[in-house]
């Protein structure tokens, strides 16, 4: 038999965007999303047609980090409409339908499962250039979900820390990613030293470069490094966007670097 009225539905909606960029890491905490929604804000900023999605089932924070706590999507019988965030940027989130994180991590994996695969296909994008989705960490059953459900042609951004670099994390989600047959757009290290507050300088406390070590070893492209940057940390809190901000920071910069390959095969 063929695909279900739901998979066609799916792949009606997929059909219309043109990029599919799914942010991976391989534990929670490295700021995979935190980098998700900045890639996403980056694109926007060049003049994309963006959606960002938030599928992390534990910890959806993508509301937050963009100042739409609390906000309601429009919902119809058959699609939900995103949250607009400015003139070329959705935003989709289990954070606006879930009252509270604690609630997520009690269900069972087909429940999260079943909410994700109805995400993805309900979402009522239109036509976009990219879509960012932030996905949930790790290598487990969740995010191979969201990567199959996407389909093949989903590429993947890995996000680590310098330090969790060591533990072999980003190993893994790279072997994930290459089991699936997805393609690897490239690592990037998050918190790779810090911007100090006096001269505007990336200094260096913990080792970095090991995520441009491991990258050259797995052969996988290497994306860029963000420092850490108290800046990031407010912007996070407080809801604004550190990008539309700022300019010329090395944050602003690594992001800079990080999109370029995104909008240059786009
Ligand atoms: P994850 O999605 O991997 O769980 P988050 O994106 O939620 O991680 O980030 C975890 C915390 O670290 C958040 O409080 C976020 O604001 C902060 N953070 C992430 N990256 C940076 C950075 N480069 N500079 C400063 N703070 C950061």
């Amino acid at each position: 038999c063929g695909p279900s009225p739901e998979e066609q539905q799916m792949k009606a909606r997929l059909s219309r965007i043109k990029n599919k960029i799914v942010v991976l890491s391989g534990k929670g905490g490295v700021g995979k999303s935190t980098v998700a929604v900045n890639i996403a804000i980056a694109l926007s900023l060049a003049g994309k047609k963006v959606g960002l999605l938030d599928v992390d089932v534990h910890g959806p924070s993508v509301p937050r980090l963009l100042g739409l706590s609390g906000q309601q999507p429009h919902m119809n019988e058959a699609s939900m409409e995103p949250v607009g965030w400015s003139k070329n940027l959705w935003v989709m989130s289990l954070g606006f339908l879930i009252p509270s994180p604690e609630q997520a991590v009690i269900w069972r994996g087909p429940v999260k499962m079943g909410l994700i695969n109805q995400f993805l296909r309900d979402v009522e994008w239109g036509d976009l250039d990219f879509l960012v989705v932030d996905c949930p960490p790790g290598t487990g059953d969740e995010p191979l979900s969201v990567l199959q459900s996407i389909g093949p042609d989903a590429q993947a951004v890995v996000v680590t820390t310098p330090q969790s670099v060591a533990v072999d994390d980003v190993r893994r989600s790279v072997s994930f990613v290459r089991q699936l047959g997805n393609p690897l757009l490239g690592i990037v290290e998050n918190m790779s030293g810090y911007v100090c507050r006096h001269c505007g300088q990336v200094e260096h406390i913990f080792s970095s470069g090991g995520g441009e070590r491991l990258a050259q070893e797995m052969d996988v492209p290497f994306l860029g490094s963000i420092p850490l940057d108290p800046e990031m940390g407010r912007s996070a809190e407080e809801g604004y966007a550190y990008l539309k901000v700022h300019e010329h920071t090395p944050v602003t910069e690594a992001f800079g670097r990080i999109v370029k390959p995104m909008l240059e095969k786009a």
